[in-house]
């Protein structure tokens, strides 16, 4: 059963499973003096959705819309924990960790899903925890360091920068006795982006190939991108995607994705200039998140 009733209700948890609820739209108690005065300013921090598969649970932090509503995932199996992707700003990185560290298990490994800066930066915050990802993605991180320092200047922050050790291997891999299924998967969103199957309860970390009710990262390859996306579709037993930006999605929101890129890739064909095509995919999904990775756009009009 995957029912959040199941989950013990220590005040911790309780916390949880009120967000997962959408009672609260919060800032954790334990990570409040992490969020300097200016953030506290732009409103609620992340949102964290509990799934309770027994096995493993999963915790999707959501950060807001400030943050580029890039999600965190964190796999928990019966003694340890997994995280997915580190966040963009550090104040944001600063409440995954806290609220990773409040589950009461260590922290067995972060794992980056592909290169880019929206996902990596946190990494500052797990400091002392292995940081992995494959060779290809680790070598895709190398060359991108001068746009990690970039960014960091650009937020003033000073942390220092965390890259990945190319250590993790495709295929099956044991976490405390849960099988998850690691797929590199090419030239997508990213030049590389990972995948994580758990199939025994039918949960698959897709991070970047799923953007839910969020704008898609306007300069991936769209054939392939779609054709993965129909490939995901086709799983047997898939019940639930964590996607790296929005909430986790049931395989419905799939189909979503596909006609979102499909009309992404209709706007760049039909319209003559950067800001046209960003207003038309504005007109048309009004109310979809992470507007800001629009103005990505202009480098196809170069
Ligand atoms: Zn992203």
């Amino acid at each position: 059963m995957e029912t959040l009733s199941s989950i013990k209700l220590s005040r911790r948890t309780l916390i949880a499973t009120a967000v997962s609820a959408g009672l609260i739209g919060t800032k954790f108690a334990t990570a409040g003096d992490s969020v300097s005065a200016d953030e506290k300013e732009k409103g609620p921090m992340g949102l964290v959705s509990v799934y309770d598969f027994g096995a493993v649970k999963l915790h999707s932090y959501m950060a807001p819309s400030f943050s580029a509503v890039v999600t965190t995932q964190i796999i928990e199996t019966a003694s340890e924990l997994h995280v997915i992707d580190a966040q963009f700003v550090q104040s944001i990185a600063k409440e995954v960790r806290a609220y990773a560290d409040s589950l009461g298990k260590p922290i067995a490994g972060v794992y980056l899903s592909h290169w880019h800066p929206d996902h990596l930066l946190g990494a500052s915050q797990f400091e002392g925890i292995p940081f992995m990802t494959t060779e290809d993605i680790s070598a895709d991180c190398n060359r991108n360091e001068m746009t990690y320092l970039k960014r960091k200047e650009q937020f003033n922050d000073d942390t220092v920068l965390s890259l990945p050790k190319g250590t993790l291997q495709v295929g099956n891999n044991d976490w405390d006795g849960v099988k998850v299924v690691v797929n590199q998967i090419n030239d997508c969103e990213a030049e590389h982006t990972l995948t994580f199957h758990i199939p025994e309860v039918g949960l698959m970390i897709v991070q970047d190939l799923m953007f839910n009710n969020a704008h898609s990262f306007p300069l991936g390859n769209h054939t392939n991108w779609i054709s993965t996306l129909e490939t995901i579709r086709n799983t047997e037993g898939l019940r639930l995607l964590g996607c790296g930006h929005g909430l986790p999605a049931t395989t419905g929101a799939i189909t979503d994705s596909i006609a979102y890129l499909k009309f992404q890739k209709a706007v760049f064909g039909n319209e003559k200039d950067a800001e046209s095509a960003s207003t038309a995919l504005k007109l048309a999904f009004p109310h979809y998140e992470g507007q800001d990775s629009l103005r990505f756009i202009s480098a196809l009009y170069k």
